[in-house]
């Protein structure tokens, strides 16, 4: 009897789940398209430390799906066709592949960014796909966390306010981002957001982190789309705002995640996410500001790819 194989079978079977699905990520081909059962969440693999998740962009319809009866249920038009835009993007610039979560579901029949009950209202069917749509993002997190030692999640989102500016969703309320600089710092609210990581590693002023000097928001509205927060537009103030909803609450504001920071990106629709063309000069925008992001955040830099990463494979 080898005691050291039994040792090693053991300790195998002892990994914890989510270890199991990072390294399923990350064996997964870069580029290809992963689908889940029924084809209801689709996974581009990537190796990128970006993962683009689009919940509300689906349009399956299944009649096995009771139709939900309460909750939003107006889907975020062409909030997939933007996710994938942004993919087509890194891909040109970093011959490199973004991570990219997709449900196919119409938000009629599931809302994947809503806690379950709400999410599925009941149907087994939608339960099952939540936590497939869910266990994808953690494992496209943790594969990329592994790989990079940090992971970035942006939840593809479209609204209909009326100011047409970006809503940046770092899970804090606007009652939150109203506060002054140095209010919101003496009250730590960056440990509740989606950048706490991002602030362990950095140290200073979380309200310069979210909305100062090379925020994400400031990259935005350098890039000329207006952004909320940001050092151009700080607070939402009596404005509707979407502050982030379960999906970033969950893969990144939660104390439970770690070297996961990210936000939610609600888009408004003209100029923005209308066209095929005005999708494109957005997703070059976007690519441009996260590698920038990326770089003076967390130092990191894509190695350049050694052979041209195939293409996609059609949906
Ligand atoms: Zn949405």
């Amino acid at each position: 009897m080898n005691r050291r194989r039994f040792l090693v079978a053991t300790g195998a079977a002892l990994l914890p789940v989510w270890t199991g699905r990072a390294r399923a990520a990350e064996a997964k081909t870069p580029g290809q398209a992963y689908f889940g059962p029924e084809r209801f969440v689709e996974y581009l693999a990537g190796e990128l430390p970006l993962v683009f998740t689009a919940p509300h962009g689906g349009r399956l319809r299944p009649d096995a799906i009771p139709d939900r009866t309460s909750g939003v249920t107006d889907a975020d038009a062409n909030t997939q066709e933007l996710a994938r835009a942004l993919h087509a993007d890194l891909l040109a610039r970093t011959g490199r592949h973004a991570h990219v979560v997709i449900s196919h579901l119409h938000r009629r029949k599931l809302d994947p960014n809503r806690e379950l009950a709400e999410a599925a209202q009941g149907s087994a069917l939608a339960e099952q796909t939540w936590h497939d749509y869910h266990a994808t993002i953690a494992g496209a997190l943790a594969a990329a966390a592994a790989r990079h030692g940090f992971a970035f999640l942006v939840d593809v989102h479209g609204h209909a306010h009326p100011i047409p500016r970006l809503e940046l969703g770092y899970a804090l309320a606007a009652a939150q981002l109203n506060q002054s600089d140095a209010a919101f710092d003496a009250s730590e609210l960056v440990k509740l957001s989606t950048l706490r990581d991002l602030h362990a590693r950095t140290g200073g002023s979380g309200a310069a982190l979210l909305r100062g000097p090379g925020s994400l928001g400031d990259l935005f509205a350098q890039r000329g789309y207006r952004a909320v927060p940001s050092p151009q537009e700080p607070q939402p103030g009596q404005n509707p705002f979407f502050a982030g909803g379960y999906t970033v609450r969950r893969h990144a504001a939660d104390p439970a995640t770690t070297k996961v920071d990210g936000l939610q990106i609600e888009c408004h629709r003209p100029g923005v996410r209308d066209t095929e063309e005005n999708r494109a000069a957005f997703a070059r925008a976007t690519g441009d500001a996260l590698l920038v992001y990326l770089k003076s955040r967390y130092a990191y830099a894509p190695a350049p790819a050694a052979t041209p990463s195939p293409a996609p494979a059609a949906p």
